[in-house]
């Protein structure tokens, strides 16, 4: 084993350390509990972090000691053990004197009905309607109300986290609820293909006929992210006779796309049109009063304490995204309730939400992006921004595209502006990096280079 010599990099051990234990925490949890701890010392096999608060310790101690030391052993095997100290000592003293030292609560879990498969908080009563989702949550209900009888299929597209998903839950929902005698079936097109190479694989008499026969008995059939079925032969293949079997005999089809048909490349043209027979729906960027009633709903459903600025505060600052927007919210009260705040005030707020604070003062904008990215290439801005495509500008300009997107709120079709292109362009871009990154360390790590000299470190 490695002897310490005295000048090992507990930050950079931290930082490698942190990467692992993300893999085994939830985003919530990771950035609660575990990003906040610092790095203080290491005493013979064990390292030392801090926390800010007596209860946050507790806390880290009861339910993530394990996963953070089998973090860091995984990165270095000499340390085995680890140490929470809080910050403040005096500020411990004093909070274990005081009688209720505060515990974040779990929540209780009210039991629901649940209509599995369906997620019975996706409701049409929990979705808030604004101008950017008032045509397909119309049509929504409609297919809901008259299934096989209007639009079929109902194709629904837009960015992430705008809540298609939302709406096809309460499609799903509403009719369970209200025609219980309907086979609603809903599947992700990933879990389609994925029983589609089980019923090849097997190859067992009758699993073929299980797999067509469990989709072509729906009387709804509800499909979700089908733009992973681009560039699939055999699951197209199979989609589309699925399709045709229940669109003859006037069953409803619900389809969700992150993009509109015509950017569903490459995909076989007999699907591309049937996916059109119906009505194509978009699900846009909600305006900044949706966003603040969708907070405003969140927090009364979840019971949450939230002073009026931080709901506005969130709202402005998060345009694209209202899953993320949700989860700033959720990482505001755990922070509250790990300080032992019952309600979130915006001092609470900006501290937990210090990323996106940084992010507007620092400010950094998309001018300074494109600027850092095409030094980092050794591109001419102009080169980046006109529409020229050999492979090295196309991808310096879907890195641009990408940290832009990502290190400004900053809303898609803005960002597709800039480089003459529309919001599903953006999205590639975003889809393109997101996945290569996976694959490719150095993109990932030139990536990160970039944010950090963008921030200044
Ligand atoms: P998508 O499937 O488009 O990526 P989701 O349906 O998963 O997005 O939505 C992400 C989150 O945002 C969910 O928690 C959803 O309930 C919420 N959400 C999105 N739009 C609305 C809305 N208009 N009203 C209430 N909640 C919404
Ligand atoms: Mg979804």
């Amino acid at each position: 084993m490695k002897a310490y010599d005295g000048e090992l990099n507990l930050n950079k051990i931290w930082q490698d350390a942190l990467e692992e234990i993300s893999k085994s925490v939830s985003m919530i949890s990771f950035d609660v509990w575990i990003k906040t701890l610092d790095v203080v010392d290491l005493k013979d096999n064990t390292l030392v972090l801090s926390t800010s608060s007596n209860s946050g310790k507790q806390t880290i101690l009861k339910n993530y000691k394990d996963l953070i030391v089998a973090g860091i052993n995984k990165v270095h095997s000499a340390i085995s053990d680890v140490e929470i100290v809080v910050e403040n000592e005096e500020d411990q003293e004093k909070e274990e004197d005081a009688a209720n030292v505060q515990k974040p609560e779990r929540k209780k879990v009210t039991k629901v009905v649940s209509s599995f498969p369906f997620n019975p908080k996706y409701t049409f009563d929990t979705f808030v309607v604004g101008p950017s989702n008032q045509f397909v949550t119309a049509a929504a209900k409609s297919v809901a109300e008259n299934p096989g009888a209007s639009f079929n299929p109902l194709f629904i597209y837009g960015g992430v986290g705008l809540g298609k998903t939302h709406l096809l839950h309460a499609i799903g929902n509403y009719i369970t609820e209200n025609k219980p005698k309907l086979n609603v079936v809903y599947v992700t097109i990933e879990k389609f293909m994925n029983e589609l190479i089980e019923s090849i694989q097997n190859n067992k008499r009758g699993a073929n006929i299980d797999f067509r026969s469990k989709y072509r008995s729906a009387d709804v059939l509800i499909v979700d992210d089908i733009q992973f079925i681009i560039g699939k032969n055999a699951v197209q293949e199979e989609f589309f006779h699925t399709f045709n079997e229940l669109h003859e005999s006037g069953k409803q089809i619900v389809i969700s796309s992150d993009r509109p048909i015509s950017e569903m490349n490459p995909l076989e043209e007999r699907i591309r049109s049937r996916l059109g027979w119906g009505l194509p729906a978009d699900i846009g960027y909600p305006e900044l009063e949706t966003r603040i009633a969708i907070l405003n709903k969140k927090a009364y459903i979840e019971r949450y304490n939230v002073a009026r600025d931080v709901i506005n505060y969130i709202a402005e600052s998060v345009t694209t995204n209202v899953r993320d927007m949700e989860g700033y919210l959720t990482r505001a009260v755990y922070y509250a309730k790990m300080l032992g705040k019952d309600i979130v005030t915006m001092d609470v707020a900006k501290e937990a939400l210090k990323d996106i604070a940084e992010q507007s003062e620092d400010n950094i904008d998309a001018g300074r992006i494109i600027e850092c990215v095409c030094k980092f290439y050794n591109l001419k801005k102009e080169e980046i921004l006109a529409r020229k495509r050999t492979k090295e500008i196309a991808e310096a300009r879907q890195v641009a595209m990408y940290l832009i997107s990502e290190m400004l709120s900053m809303p898609l079709k803005a960002v597709g502006n800039i480089f003459g292109k529309d919001h599903t362009t953006v999205i590639y871009a975003k889809t393109q990096i997101t996945e290569e990154m996976k694959k490719n360390k150095k993109l990932a790590v030139e990536i990160n280079d970039m944010k950090q000299m963008l921030k200044g470190n």
